[in-house]
């Protein structure tokens, strides 16, 4: 099996401030951890192109995408940093990262697609799942697995493709994009109530949401996967699997209150792959979307990598 594996150094550059959780050393963590685990040796590190305008115009308006690029230029030559919306702060490198993290998952998806790998991760930031078609929201500019999963259907040619959100928060802004769009079908798991307390209710009837308290655990979560994801996939058959993987579902991390540990994330890829197996060729192209505890973060994208790449 072979794994592209996606990094552009300029998702560094994007910074919230001193303090901050969704931080560049989050990036470097996984990239030692691949290092020291010697896991780097069964990936196929690729190089991304930025996103353009016509693609990211895909799942935002076009209005939203002219005003973001204007506006992260403008922070870009202020070389000063601006707030956004309540939760979400462009400092001077974000316009770079945000067109690096988007294009990456436009790569991974033409080299999943074109055949040279079998699937591929994209350690990318800013995060994507909480940016709606018109606004920032929740750290994220532009939705990277949109982006990529609109590419897949309305470049590729694709007829069927899921999105796999396994973030501790609900991909409010995932949804917002593609609700109604029924040639995707959104599975995901979130705390509920948490952050941005979206989902209870979903949006369309292409939404597989399962809301989960606080404290629930790998276990748990297991068995909702296995009785309304797995089905939900089956029945439809994507021919393309977009992973939408935050780790901050990790009981290490501070962002949430669930109970998933390494093993979990380990199981929910490989329930994953089979699906992809079964339907899609075993096309999967998962993005990096939350996970703040900086060891966590590196020790789970390890475990999904390892089941990605089959080692
Ligand atoms: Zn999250």
């Amino acid at each position: 099996m072979s794994t592209a594996y996606y990094s552009p150094p300029e998702c560094r550059l994007h910074d919230m401030g001193e303090g901050h959780p969704e931080c560049p050393q989050r990036l470097e963590a996984i990239a030692d951890h691949l290092l020291a685990t010697g896991l780097d040796i069964a990936l196929d590190y690729r190089d991304a192109t930025p996103a353009t305008i016509e693609q990211l115009a895909r799942a935002h308006s076009a209005g939203y995408v002219n005003e973001l690029q204007n506006l992260l230029g403008a922070v870009a030559s202020e070389r000063r940093p601006r707030a956004l919306d309540p939760d979400t702060v462009a400092s001077p490198g974000t316009g770079r990262a945000a067109l690096m993290a988007a294009g990456a998952a436009l790569a991974a998806t033409d080299a999943v697609i074109g055949g040279s790998v079998d699937n591929a991760f994209c350690a990318i930031r800013p995060p994507g799942h909480h940016a709606t078609r018109d606004e920032t929201m929740g750290f994220c500019f532009f939705n990277n697995v949109a982006v990529a999963a609109r590419h897949a259907l309305d470049v590729h040619g694709l007829k069927r493709v899921a999105i796999i959100d396994f973030d501790v928060h609900h991909g409010n802004g995932t949804e917002d994009i593609i609700a109604g769009d029924e040639r995707v079908l959104m599975c995901s798991f979130f705390q509920h109530p948490l952050y941005p307390y979206s989902g209870a209710v979903p949006k369309g009837t292409n939404m597989v949401n399962v809301p989960v308290p606080p404290y629930t655990r790998g276990g748990e979560l297991r068995e909702t996967i296995e009785s309304h994801w797995i089905p939900a996939l089956d029945a439809f058959a994507p021919q393309m699997i977009f992973i939408s993987a935050g780790f901050d579902a990790h009981r290490e991390d501070d962002l949430g209150q669930l109970g998933l540990v390494e093993a979990d994330y380990e199981w929910i890829t490989r329930r994953l792959l089979a699906v992809a197996e079964r339907h899609a060729g075993g096309r999967v192209v998962s993005c990096l979307e939350g996970g703040y505890n900086l060891s966590a973060l590196a020790r789970s994208v390890a475990a999904h990598l390892r089941v990605l790449a089959g080692v």
